[in-house]
């Protein structure tokens, strides 16, 4: 199938892209190895709510999520963080702490952050979107100017002149190019890790958020764990209530660990932290993302200890150089990582596809800035 533009992976950044091209008349094909598009991006639904185990937050000062949120109207409320913050120490002594709140200004996305990624597909004709295709080798076609073949474990092949990887980079490592890429973009690929691509959330589903009736705000920072960090992830629906802690033991320790065991150890923390009413929750659920294999590779199993510096700009040489472009959410130089990163590559390389095409065209050329997705570049909207 001939296309203008091929995108590897529907998470954000490559959702982003799809939907921001074939809005501005652009033959564009999404590639997604999943079964679903969102990638990182999941909210699940129990009771009434939908809750996040993928990113749960969202901040002020993030334009491109603040006009994407304002373009389709999806609304935002605040993380809840009223009360005491505890924190345990390794010998499990907890401390209640009145000052220090953790998660202060973190925005909730109403419906979950997949809201966003399903008012993007539902603009999508069918035939844009092909979920369950894993691309497993990008072939540059000589003498064909410039057409790259991108073909599928199952077969087939999909050619454009513009390709863009919106995959996680190690996982662009493992995939064939032909000729292959310079030895310098593989090892940047390889290297830079996926953020949050080794982590594990667990939810506790409760009644009601009996802890606010202590004056605790469901934060809490374990040193003993097995949850190192835990949050009220109750949504402004209200039920059910929940809490979610990030599992502090890394994928390689959690291996020793059946599900069930874990979830039991989450538990009893809960308890000594958030007294009795916590052993009985309605549901527990873990979502491990270093076993996700169209997000995480062997080397994300020992989490980064702490955010890194992204924006490592990947540049092919020649003949990948003006074929291929790596748009995931890491390659961005603020916010690298995160939604508002991925949102921002996604959108800026649709926005530097759409000028070349304008320029081929002899048609007046935009700016990026001023594209309709950032009709609006700040919050004031909000109440
Ligand atoms: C547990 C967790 C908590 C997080 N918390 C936050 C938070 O609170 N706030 C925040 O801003 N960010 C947070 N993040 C990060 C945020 O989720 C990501 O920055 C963002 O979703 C990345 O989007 P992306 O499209 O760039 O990459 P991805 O979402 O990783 O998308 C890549 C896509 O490529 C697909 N793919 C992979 N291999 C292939 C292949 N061979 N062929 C075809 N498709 C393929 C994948 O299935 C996936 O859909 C969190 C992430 C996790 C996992």
């Amino acid at each position: 199938m001939d296309v203008d533009v091929v995108i590897v992976g529907g998470g954000l950044s490559g959702l982003a892209a799809t939907w921001q091209l074939h809005r501005h008349g652009i033959n564009v094909r999404l590639l997604e190895a999943r079964e679903r598009t969102g990638g990182r991006v999941l909210s699940i639904p129990f009771g009434d709510s939908w809750f996040d185990y993928g990113p749960s937050w969202v901040w002020r000062g993030q334009p491109h999520v603040a006009g994407i949120l304002k373009h389709f109207g999806i609304g935002v409320y605040e993380q809840v963080c009223d009360g005491d913050l505890l924190q345990q120490t390794a010998e499990g002594v907890i401390h209640r702490n009145d000052i220090f709140k953790s998660m202060q200004g973190a925005l909730r996305v109403r419906g979950g952050i997949a809201a966003i990624c399903s008012a993007m597909q539902a603009e999508l004709p069918d035939e844009i979107v092909h979920c369950d295709t894993v691309v497993t080798a990008l072939n540059c076609l000589s003498g064909d100017d410039g057409v790259v073949s991108v073909v599928t474990k199952a077969g087939n092949e999909f050619r454009a002149s513009n390709i863009a990887m919106a995959v996680p980079l190690p996982i662009a490592a493992t995939i064939e190019f032909k000729p292959p890429l310079d030895s310098k973009s593989v090892g940047l690929l390889a290297s830079t890790p996926t953020w949050m691509a080794g982590q594990a959330k667990v939810f506790a589903f409760y009644e009601r958020p009996f802890w606010r009736e202590q004056g605790l705000s469901g934060d809490a920072f374990s040193s003993r764990g097995p949850l190192a960090e835990i949050h009220d992830a109750t949504t402004e629906v209200g039920a059910p209530a929940a809490l979610m802690g990030f599992v502090g033991i890394d994928a390689l320790g959690r291996d020793t660990l059946t599900k069930s065991k874990l979830i039991e150890a989450a538990k009893q923390q809960l308890v000594e932290l958030f007294g009795q009413e916590a052993n009985s929750p309605i549901e527990m659920q873990i979502m491990d993302w270093s076993t996700e294999p169209f997000t995480a590779v062997d080397s994300d199993r020992i989490a980064p200890s702490h955010h890194p510096q992204y924006g490592i700009k990947v540049r092919p040489k020649l003949p990948w150089s003006d074929r291929v472009s790596f748009i995931v959410s890491e390659t961005a130089t603020e916010n690298g990582g995160l939604v508002e990163g991925a949102l921002h590559q996604g959108l800026g390389y649709a926005c530097r596809i759409i000028q070349a095409f304008k320029r081929e065209a002899d048609l007046p050329v935009d700016k990026c800035e001023s594209d309709p997705h950032t009709a609006s570049m700040s919050w004031d909207w909000i109440k």
